[in-house]
């Protein structure tokens, strides 16, 4: 079974490289010349652990492949994942153009009885709308051949990308259609082997799981984000309230971190689409609303603690401010919609100059980051960014942050002050007795 990937992205390029681990033929296509030039020599246009060794390793076996030809891709595939982007457009809802765009072309060059996979997270009855156009072009082709569709959305998350596409907690396929159903069967026979779950419904049901899944856990954020605001105020610790809490099975202890609230390309666009589809079938859904609203405030308030610590009036004209971790989470280069991005705009809006350093974000901030990049001094290391600040603010809990020379550090700095918005250094003394030290949800001293 010969496989193709519309969309050479963290999704698409980890699971095209992860299904030519598994011996399929795997021609990953995007429209990006640049990104395709890049991978088509071995180098991968983005940072996630294991994923270089991968597609070293389908290259050299010949497994892998990667073009600009949507024909060529298409033509060559019995089973094509659509994995495009959906971002949010101004308005909440998913901008589906990415996913139009590569539906047409699959109407236009199929050649064959082909399963088209929508991987891409895409609002509840995008799928069973492909399947319309798709059918529409092949009559307007009058073509012998049908398309089947399903929907299979993915679950990885950045940062542990390749792990996570070797090892799903779980399978979801929504067809019809038999003949998808046991071509992805094929597909994920190792899974199968292994016992890992697979739900098998609706194409409607495999889209909605995939948005209440992302929904809940901005929920579980934003609950506990909130907690922590109110645990600063009454003397209260969110990191044993989280861990209290967590005991109990029917909660969990995962996504009970408290932060500088959530971030990245999935939570912030999945709940706004989530909320406008609801609305365009008449249902509001006042939990994700606020979730969406908590989040908000809650990268607000770091700012306000960030700003009220340093000056009693709260403007931080002549006060400079290392902050640490620029991508939404660790083990990641992406800074989309990262939160480090609004404490940033913050702090600059407050008059503060700002030091930046990421272990791997600051690429793509520097050629993202266009409107505030004007007051941000990028640097080099933890070290050379703190020299002569007032304060740190680490907003990405980096694992290299634990030991970048703390004692040097603080040495080196004009002021005394470690805003630790991850609680990474909560239960470290050492670190803690250095500064004048501001964690997330509690106001305990060193
Ligand atoms: P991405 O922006 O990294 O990649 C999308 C790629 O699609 C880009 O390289 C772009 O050039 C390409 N593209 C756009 N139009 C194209 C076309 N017509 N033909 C070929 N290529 C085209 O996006 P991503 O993070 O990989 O996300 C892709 C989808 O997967 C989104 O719907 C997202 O919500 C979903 N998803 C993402 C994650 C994640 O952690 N990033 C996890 C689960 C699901």
């Amino acid at each position: 079974m010969k496989i193709g990937i519309i969309g050479t992205g963290y999704v698409g390029l980890v699971h095209g490289a992860v299904l030519s681990s598994y011996g399929f033929a795997v021609t990953c296509m995007d429209v990006d010349a640049e990104k395709i030039g890049r991978l088509s020599e071995g180098r991968s246009p983005l940072y996630e652990p294991g994923l270089d060794e991968l597609l070293t390793g389908g290259i050299d076996a010949g497994t892998l492949s990667f073009t600009t030809s949507a024909e060529e891709a298409i033509q060559s595939s019995d089973v094509i994942f659509i994995a495009v982007g959906t971002p949010s457009r101004e308005d909440g809802s998913a901008d589906l153009s990415y996913v139009r765009e590569a539906t047409r072309q699959i109407g236009l060059y199929a050649n064959g009885y082909k399963v088209v996979v929508c991987k891409s997270t895409m609002p509840v009855g995008t799928c069973r709308s492909i399947a319309g156009e798709l059918n529409r072009s092949l009559e307007a082709r009058h073509a012998s051949f049908r398309i089947d569709v399903a929907s299979n959305p993915e679950f990885l998350r950045q940062g542990k990308a390749v792990s996570d596409s070797l090892f799903p907690l779980r399978v979801v396929i929504g067809t019809e259609s038999d003949e998808a159903k046991r071509m992805l069967q094929t597909i994920y026979e190792g899974h199968i082997r292994r016992k890992v779950p697979f739900l098998y419904t609706n194409p409607e049901t495999a889209e909605m799981i995939k948005y209440a899944s992302n929904a809940f856990l901005a929920v579980k954020i934003s609950f506990v984000n909130e907690l922590a605001l109110l645990s600063e105020k009454v003397g209260a610790n969110i990191e044993d309230i989280a861990f209290g809490m967590g005991l109990d099975d029917r909660i969990s202890p995962h996504f009970l971190q408290a932060g500088p609230g959530y971030g990245g390309s999935c939570f912030p666009k999945d709940t706004q689409a989530l909320v406008d589809v609801s609305r365009k079938h008449g249902e509001e859904l006042y939990i994700v609303r606020a979730a969406i609203a908590a989040n908000e405030k809650q990268k607000a308030r770091m700012v306000a603690k960030i700003s009220g610590a340093l000056s009693p009036g709260g403007m931080l004209h002549g006060k400079t401010i290392a902050v640490w971790g620029l991508s939404f989470k660790p083990e990641t280069d992406d800074i989309r919609n990262a939160p480090s991005y609004d404490i940033i705009d913050g702090l600059l809006a407050k008059g503060a100059a700002v030091n930046a350093y990421c272990p791997q974000g600051m690429k793509q901030a520097k050629r993202l980051w266009t409107d505030i990049n004007g007051g941000i001094n990028y640097c080099e290391s933890e070290a050379d960014s703190a020299r002569n600040a007032d304060a740190i603010v680490i907003v990405t809990e980096w694992e290299q942050f634990r030991a970048c020379g703390w004692e040097r550090i603080a040495a080196s700095m004009r002021g005394g002050f470690l805003f630790d918005l991850r609680n990474m250094f909560a239960e470290q003394a050492g670190v803690r007795r250095l500064f004048d030290y501001y964690a997330v949800g509690s106001n305990e001293p060193a």
